[in-house]
């Protein structure tokens, strides 16, 4: 079947590789239609590997169609389409058994650890899968798993009716996350940017404010939209080394601050404004399938949220130049889509 397997940095191929074989207890074997790219995909082909562990199909935003399904897997019978969440964890460690799926000791991720979904074929636990609602396109269903993780994202900072969300980045995972946190209630939804095509997105996707960084003082421009008090919860998505400093101060006393973009080297915060305001700070990781990825699928079937955020479909062929490239120089506009080919099995 065809592939994209990550070798080494800036070595990914488009090549024939060998079936996954046949689902064992509780696995799905999947005939994806299309898959989805994001930053990370990017980060380990340019300058990976960093989570991932090569020889690896790439690909972990992915919706298919059930062609085989093992033993133990009721509901998702041959035909079924589905959407799969990326992380596999254990169900038995101190994390799974909390809740925390996302934190598990074994915690394993498909197309990254283990073959994912830019391919004819991937092999998924039915446990991560979830049906697709009539009427949810493949383009918009493989978006259910970075929603996921923006829902994730927002419910750690307590995002909810009566409560300001101020979102810093709305592009890549920020606009689901302004997406998110507009569906869980957030009033009103802020969102932050230096792009202002990113922020007529954001806009589209339920931020009632938005501020270009470049022009305006956003933590100004935030205090002034809360009445002078902070966001009760700030999202930085942005991954800037500045950012993290914003953020803390544009949340409220008292507030809640979530880090989602990955800072690649430590940063200066005023640690004594945290302390002295109550300020608390969440890390995030992924999402909690059991919480989040149904909730996705609703919303992206629900909403006009897909059609909003999406950049263009591309062939698998087309994954290097038309994908991971443009992502990797930060000149991807919109979520890029790849289309999976059917072949003649
Ligand atoms: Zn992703
Ligand atoms: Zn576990």
């Amino acid at each position: 079947m065809k592939a994209a397997v990550f070798h080494a940095p800036g070595d990914v191929r488009i090549e024939q590789i060998s079936e996954p074989g046949q689902p064992g207890p509780g696995e799905l074997l999947i005939q994806v239609a299309k898959a989805a790219l994001c930053g990370t995909d990017s980060a380990e082909w340019d300058h990976g590997p960093l989570l991932a562990q090569p020889p690896v199909v790439l690909g972990h935003e992915f919706t298919g169609t059930v062609v085989a399904a093992g033993p133990e897997t009721a509901g998702f019978p041959t035909g079924t389409k589905v959407v799969s969440g990326a992380g596999i964890s254990c169900g038995t460690c101190e994390w799974c058994a909390a809740g925390r799926t996302n934190l598990c000791a074994s915690y394993q991720t498909l197309g990254l650890h283990r073959d994912g979904g830019l391919a004819e074929l991937v092999l998924s636990p039915a446990s991560i899968c979830r049906p697709v609602p009539e009427g949810l396109g493949d383009v918009a269903a493989a978006m259910a798993q970075p929603l996921a993780v923006a829902l994730h994202a927002a419910r750690r900072g307590r995002t909810g009716p009566g409560r300001s969300c101020a979102v810093i980045g709305a592009g890549g995972i920020g606009a689901f996350i302004v997406a998110a946190a507009a569906a869980l209630g957030a009033n009103p939804v802020i969102a932050v940017d230096i792009a202002d095509g990113r922020l007529e997105t954001a806009a589209a996707l339920g931020a009632a404010l938005t501020v270009n960084a470049e022009r305006q003082d956003p933590v100004a421009a935030v205090r002034e939209a809360t009445g002078q008090q902070g966001a009760h919860v700030v999202i930085e998505a942005s991954g800037a080394p500045a950012s993290p400093a914003a953020a803390l101060a544009m949340a409220r006393q008292g507030g809640d601050v979530v880090m989602v973009g990955l800072q690649p080297r430590p940063v200066a915060v005023d640690l004594f404004s945290v302390s002295t305001r109550e300020v608390d700070v969440h890390g995030t990781l992924a999402h909690v399938c059991g919480e989040d990825l149904g909730e996705a699928v609703t919303l992206l079937a629900t909403t006009p949220l897909a059609a909003a955020v999406l950049g263009g479909v591309i062939s698998l062929d087309e994954l290097i130049e038309g994908g991971l490239r443009p992502l990797a120089e930060r000149k991807a506009h919109g979520k890029i889509i790849v289309d999976i080919p059917v072949s003649a099995r």
